[in-house]
C-alpha cells in the first residue's frame, strides 16, 4: 500500500495535470464533443442505441430479470463469494464493440468514461467501501497486451470516489480460453488461480472488485472467494454484464 503522503502527492498532481490537460471530453461511444462529461460521458443520440441495465434485475448478480423475482434463478440455485455486483450497460452490440476496443486497440482513454458510468451506477453505496481492488493479470499477459484493463478501470474509480485503490490479488497462471465452458468447467478452470497479496490490507475490510465485463462471474467469484478468506464483505463491478448467465448449465 502506498504511504498516506505519497498517495495525497499523487493525486494532487494528478488534479493538476488535468486542469492543465483535461482529459477528452467527447462520447467515449462516437467521439462527439459533450458538455457534461463527468455526469454522462456519452451523446443523446448513442445514448438511444446504448444497452443500459436497467430495470428488474437480479439484486445480488445485476442481471435483468423478465419477472418481478428479486434473485434471479441462478442465483437461488449457486451460492457466489461476493455481496452484489453492479454492471451500468448490457455486454452487446455497440458496448460490446467498444469494450473491445478498449482492450484489444488499447484506446486506454475510454476508462474514465467507463469508469464515471460505474461510479454514478453505484451511487450512494459507494460509501460502503473500505477500498478498491482489481481482477489482476498473470505479469505476462500484461506486458503481451501492455495494460490491465481492470486495473486502469479501478484506478480510475479511485480518483473518482477517493478511495484507495489496493493490489490485492495475483493471478498465478493463464488458463484455457473461458468461452467454450459452462460455469461448472469455468470455476475448475479457475481453481486455486488467484491467490491474495498482503492479506493484512484487507482485514475486515469492505471491497469493491473491479473487472471489465462479467459473463458467467466465474472469475469474479473466483477472485472474491480468495478475497472472502480476510475481507468482511466483497462487492463487484464491470462495465458491462451478458444476458447469456441464464443459458448456461
Ligand atoms: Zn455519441
Ligand atoms: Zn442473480
Amino acid at each position: 500500500m502506498k504511504t498516506k503522503k505519497g498517495k495525497l502527492n499523487k493525486n494532487w498532481l494528478e488534479s493538476f495535470l488535468r486542469l492543465i490537460f483535461p482529459p477528452d471530453i467527447k462520447c467515449i461511444f462516437c467521439g462527439r464533443d459533450i458538455n457534461d462529461f463527468y455526469e454522462r460521458p456519452y451523446c443523446d443520440s448513442c445514448a438511444k442505441t446504448l444497452s443500459f441495465n436497467i430495470g428488474n434485475r437480479c439484486r445480488i448478480c445485476d442481471e435483468p430479470i423478465k419477472n418481478e423475482a428479486i434473485i434471479c434463478d441462478n442465483c437461488q440455485r449457486r451460492k457466489h463469494y461476493y455481496k452484489r455486483a453492479y454492471c451500468p450497460l448490457i455486454y452487446e452490440d455497440r458496448v460490446r464493440q467498444n469494450l473491445l476496443s478498449y482492450k484489444i486497440d488499447n484506446k486506454r482513454y475510454l476508462a474514465l468514461g467507463y469508469a464515471i458510468m460505474i461510479t454514478k451506477y453505484i451511487g450512494e453505496d459507494i460509501k460502503n467501501f473500505d477500498l478498491i481492488t482489481y481482477v489482476p493479470m498473470t505479469k505476462k499477459r500484461e506486458r503481451e497486451r501492455s495494460f490491465n484493463q481492470s486495473k486502469l478501470l479501478a484506478e480510475e474509480i479511485g480518483k473518482l470516489t477517493k478511495l484507495p485503490v489496493v493490489e490485492c490479488l495475483k493471478k498465478n497462471f493463464d488458463t484455457k480460453e473461458q468461452k467454450e465452458l459452462n460455469y461448472t468447467e469455468r470455476l475448475n478452470n479457475l481453481k486455486d488461480i488467484f491467490s491474495v497479496v498482503g492479506k493484512d490490507n484487507i482485514k475486515n475490510k469492505t471491497i469493491l472488485l473491479v473487472g471489465d465485463i462479467i459473463t458467467t462471474c466465474a472469475t469474479v467469484d473466483s477472485c472474491s472467494k480468495a478475497l472472502s478468506k480476510y475481507a468482511n464483505s466483497i462487492s463487484v463491478c464491470a462495465v458491462a454484464r451478458n444476458k447469456l448467465y441464464k443459458n448456461m448449465k
